[in-house]
């Protein structure tokens, strides 16, 4: 995966048409450098420490702003459980029933075929699976 330094994440926010203000760039980072697909509240607690003018709106905000310029992708897993995904390639989405880790896995999405005709606009698809991660099933 990408590898963003913080001088990078500027120029990459501002080539998206973002303007990299430093809290901007620090949720960017986070989300980068965490591979659970966070929620906001997650994000909010992990960076309030550092960033003390922080709020849970500027981070929500901040989450839409990027999912508009397409530079994150929202996942909605279970129900109301809405996560954000800085992997903005074509992949499945793994929850374990058991950590409720979600791990991504490689699928061709684009090629999966529906019977909803030409009729229907597709702006997003998802692919979910649930079951039982390795790391669980070997403690079992
Ligand atoms: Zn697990
Ligand atoms: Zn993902």
């Amino acid at each position: 995966m990408k590898n963003l330094k913080m001088d990078n994440i500027r120029d990459y926010l501002m080539t998206n048409d973002i303007k990299p203000s430093y809290q901007r760039i620090r949720i960017y980072e986070y989300l980068m450098n965490s591979y659970d697909h966070p929620r906001v509240d997650e994000i909010y607690k992990a960076l309030i420490d550092e960033i003390p003018t922080l709020s849970k709106t500027t981070v929500y905000n901040t989450l839409n702003l990027f999912i508009e310029k397409g530079i994150i992708h929202m996942v909605t897993i279970e129900g109301t459980e809405v996560r954000y995904d800085v992997d903005i390639s074509d992949h499945g989405h793994f929850k374990c029933d058991v950590c409720g880790k979600v791990y991504d896995f490689k699928a061709d999405i684009v090629e999966i075929e529906t019977n909803l005709g030409e009729s229907f606009i597709i702006n997003q698809k998802d692919l979910f699976f649930r079951g039982i991660c390795p790391s669980c099933s070997v403690k079992n």
